[in-house]
């Protein structure tokens, strides 16, 4: 299996040169555009790996699944959802227009960044701090890494730049979508963005989701079953930014992007995928890692559909 994840990998490096390092979080300039790589971790326990698995980036938007999920645990289903709406876009991550002109009052989807935010601020903590401690510890319990922990310069140039992510959360701070201190949301969202992984955290965290919530390797459940199905089945229809409809025919599988080059990818009781490749596409997907995940799905037959 390395031999085949090997092969894919040198494959699709060709595809890297397309694309570009996001750039408008100034540190993100910093990822490695050559960067390619995989790991898988099944249910059964077994880990493959190819290319360049070992690179670090930080988790940006990829976290989104996981606030998901605690913050549904944090206050039920119906709450959610009646903050944050569960309906694909055709506009960019960090588009302001849907949330006016929708007429929903609230933004279209949790994988977007205004639903995101608005995510965010339901993490219950008497602080901030505290909220994003447990976002951290959830992500640690996920992934089986006791170490991860933010990076703090991305964060930094995050905050100091997310002018985008600024206003659409005082947009909705107007509208009551959002109902506590704007600035404390913000600082947990950039911070959980900057959360440091590589693909092989991501890989686990996809099994925890692939086995509905119940950590492969201690038979801990840690998100409820229903938790874990309404994720993936966003993942499905948002995951993949505006570029879910073709990800979905392509691929088949329940993903979520990020712009530091990450996806993590569901193979459902089968399977966590995880890949790096921080060179990205128009709509801030990995260009190589689209590519991969294209050849592993045809290859091993994984599309849900
Ligand atoms: N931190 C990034 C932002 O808010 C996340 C975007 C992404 O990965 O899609 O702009």
């Amino acid at each position: 299996m390395n031999e085949i994840l090997d092969e894919i990998i040198y494959e699709n490096r060709k595809y890297l040169c397309e694309g570009q390092v996001a750039s408008y979080i100034p540190e993100l300039k910093n990822g490695n555009k050559d960067a390619l790589g995989i790991y898988i971790t099944t249910l059964e326990g077994k880990e493959y790996f190819g290319g360049d698995y070992y690179t670090k980036f930080t988790i940006q938007s990829i976290s989104k699944i996981i606030t998901l999920a605690l913050a549904i645990m944090d206050n039920g289903i119906e709450y959610v959802f009646s903050k944050v709406g569960m309906e694909p876009t055709t506009e960019a991550f960090n588009s302001i227009v849907d949330l006016e002109m929708k007429n929903l009052n609230k933004p279209l989807n949790p994988m977007i960044n205004a639903g995101a935010i608005a995510i965010s601020s339901m993490i219950k903590g008497d602080t901030s701090e505290e909220a994003f401690s447990r976002v951290l510890d959830f992500v640690r319990k996920l992934s089986g890494n006791e170490e991860l922990d933010l990076n703090y310069n991305v964060y930094v140039s995050e905050k100091k730049t997310g002018n985008r992510n600024r206003s659409l959360a005082y947009f909705m701070k107007s509208t009551g979508v959002i109902e506590n201190d704007v600035e404390a949301v913000l600082d947990v969202y950039f911070k959980q963005c900057s959360i440091e992984v590589t693909c092989k955290d991501l890989s686990k965290i996809a099994a925890v989701f692939a086995n509905n919530g119940v950590i492969p390797w201690t038979g801990e459940r840690i998100i409820e079953k229903e938790v874990a199905q309404i994720v993936k089945t966003i993942m499905v229809t948002c995951g993949m930014y505006d570029g879910s409809g073709e990800f979905a025919v392509k691929i088949g599988l329940p993903a979520k992007s990020g712009v530091g080059g990450g996806i993590l990818g569901v193979s459902p009781n089968k399977m966590g995928i995880g890949i790096v490749g921080p060179s990205l596409d128009k709509r801030g997907n990995s260009i190589g890692g689209v590519e991969v995940l294209k050849d592993l799905s045809q290859k091993l037959d994984l599309s849900i559909f």
